[in-house]
């Protein structure tokens, strides 16, 4: 029986995981809160991509930038409409009037739609198809589609027609392709007052994406950090989007955090960077357990006319393939737009020698390179992977009996708890015993500590939270300073003297 996206969800609340943002008061649509476990294992997962980035690769070092910045970064990225834009799409006339034919056609069908669902809902027992969770859900998302569209059709302008002919996905008739824009992909922002005293001040964004923070501080960081190029920025943050489609639960947030990287290269060598990036994604993603049958590359069919080339790496979750990293060549589009609207030179004097010519290659505008990927989904991905439900057969001969366990298999270096310390019974001493382990190991590793219950739901308790050792104190423990640790995994418990533990662990939980 393959596991469904609604165990994982009631999974990830029961045990602490995820819960759904205000859920007192109903939820807000799209955000979601990580409860004791959930937190532990996000921070790990992003201390192991900062890691990865800042560590591994000497050539990459990190910022952390503020959600707010200046209102030209947004019109420099493209994703408000500036004065003189040159990304917005010079709709022409007849272009203009399709796509106003095309909104309203939308429209219509999405009425249609909801007309429809809400007489299959007053069906008794009937279900929806899809990937839907109810019929107030598609309905609701219908809705709030049918409300962009007709401000769009109201604003009428060129970017948020073609805004909303993307985020309806609707397709331009003969071609089955929804390139309308070339600007970044233009997700609505959220916005808010920018002074407290001057109501006429202009509003601030709550940046839809980590990169911009990135890219106006290449020169600051280049020159501080005394980087050559080729060298990368890394930065792990917020961002948030005014999703309209928001489902499958942390999949598509309205706040999300993301993990990106800008890689600044010499004009003419972004190829090679491109191919060694998508190679070094990827090897992550494997390396955190996520298998090589359940990943891939999906090429975009249609670039921006700046990029090289862009990819998406997919994880195959409950509902299919789907993106959980891009990794795009974007050409020195970023800097120049910045270069354009701030009036400050974004170049890099390279001295290094052009065998072409047999002088230095000079200034020039980088090219970036860049990998995005976003903290939640990637939280999604390793804990549907590691989900599993499975049947064990447990004690011998007249006491032998068959159960389902439900354990997270996820690599010991994301486990919330790396190991937990058992105390076998509550006297003689093992308290004691266990409490000292604890003491000793606690420095190294999160651990709990538990006295209560019988040994078998103590096991339980941690399989379904992914703690990859159990630790149990025994008399014999009392004797020759000896434990038995369980694997998560295999359930096999081996002996070793405590003085073995944390090397042993160590090992384990390494990345
Ligand atoms: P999608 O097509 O799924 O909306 P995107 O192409 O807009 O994604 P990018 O702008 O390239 O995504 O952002 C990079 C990464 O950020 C994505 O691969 C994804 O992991 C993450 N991300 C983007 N939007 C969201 C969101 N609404 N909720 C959670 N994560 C997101």
């Amino acid at each position: 029986e393959t596991t469904q996206l609604k165990d994982i969800v009631a999974h990830a609340k029961e045990y602490g995981f995820v819960f759904q943002s205000s859920e007192i008061y109903d939820g807000l649509a799209a955000v979601y809160d990580y409860g004791p476990n959930g937190v532990e294992l996000k921070n790990n997962l992003k201390r192991l991509w900062w890691e990865t980035m800042t560590q591994l690769h000497h050539d990459v070092v990190g910022i952390d930038a503020a959600i707010f910045m200046a209102p030209q970064t947004w019109e420099a990225s493209g994703h408000v409409a500036g004065f003189n834009d040159p990304l917005i799409d010079n709709l022409d006339s007849k272009k203009r009037y399709r796509a106003d034919v095309l909104v309203e056609e939308k429209i219509v069908a999405l009425q249609k739609e909801i007309e429809g669902l809400k007489f299959k809902q007053s069906i008794p027992n009937s279900i929806p198809d899809g990937t839907w969770n109810s019929y107030e859900d598609r309905i609701s998302e219908a809705e709030n589609m049918i409300g962009l569209l007709t401000t769009a059709l109201q604003i009428g302008t060129p970017h948020s027609l073609s805004n909303a002919i993307k985020q309806a996905n609707i397709s331009e008739p003969g071609t089955g392709s929804t390139n309308w824009t070339e600007a970044r992909q233009f997700n609505l922002m959220y916005s808010t007052q920018g002074s407290a005293i001057d109501a006429d001040a202009p509003p601030v964004y709550l940046r839809p994406e980590t990169a911009q923070g990135i890219f106006v501080n290449f020169l600051n960081v280049q020159k501080s950090a005394r980087m050559k190029i080729p060298f990368g920025i890394a930065q792990i943050g917020k961002a948030f989007r005014n999703e309209i489609v928001a489902r499958q639960f942390i999949f598509r947030m309205r706040e999300f955090e993301q993990m990106e990287m800008q890689f600044f290269v010499r004009p003419g060598t972004e190829g090679e960077w491109y191919d060694t990036w998508k190679a070094a994604r990827r090897r992550f993603h494997e390396a955190l357990g996520l298998p090589a049958d359940k990943l891939r590359f999906h090429d975009h069919d249609k670039l921006a006319h700046y990029a090289k080339a862009a990819v998406d790496i997919e994880y195959e979750f409950p509902f299919g393939f789907k993106e959980i990293e891009g990794i795009h060549s974007r050409s020195d589009f970023d800097l120049a737009q910045h270069q354009h609207l701030s009036r400050k030179k974004q170049q890099y004097f390279d001295n290094d020698v052009d065998p072409a010519t047999g002088k230095p290659y000079g200034n020039y505008v980088p090219y970036v390179v860049e990998t995005s990927v976003g903290a939640d989904r990637l939280f999604l991905a390793t804990l549907c992977q590691a989900f599993a439900e499975e049947t064990i057969t447990e004690g011998e001969g007249e006491a032998q009996q068959t159960k389902t366990r439900t354990v997270l298999r996820l690599h010991p270096a994301l486990a919330p708890v790396k190991a937990a310390i058992f105390p076998l019974v509550r006297k003689d001493g093992l308290p004691e015993k266990a409490q000292a382990i604890f003491d000793d190991l606690r420095f190294d590793f999160r651990l709990v500590l538990e006295e209560r219950d019988a040994i078998g739901k103590r096991y339980t308790r941690q399989d379904l939270i992914g703690t990859p050792f159990c630790i149990a104190v025994d008399h014999q423990t009392l004797e020759d300073d000896t434990v038995t640790v369980r694997d998560r995994d295999s359930r096999e418990q081996v002996r070793m003297p405590i003085a073995e533990l944390r090397r042993y662990i160590s090992e384990a939980v390494s990345f």
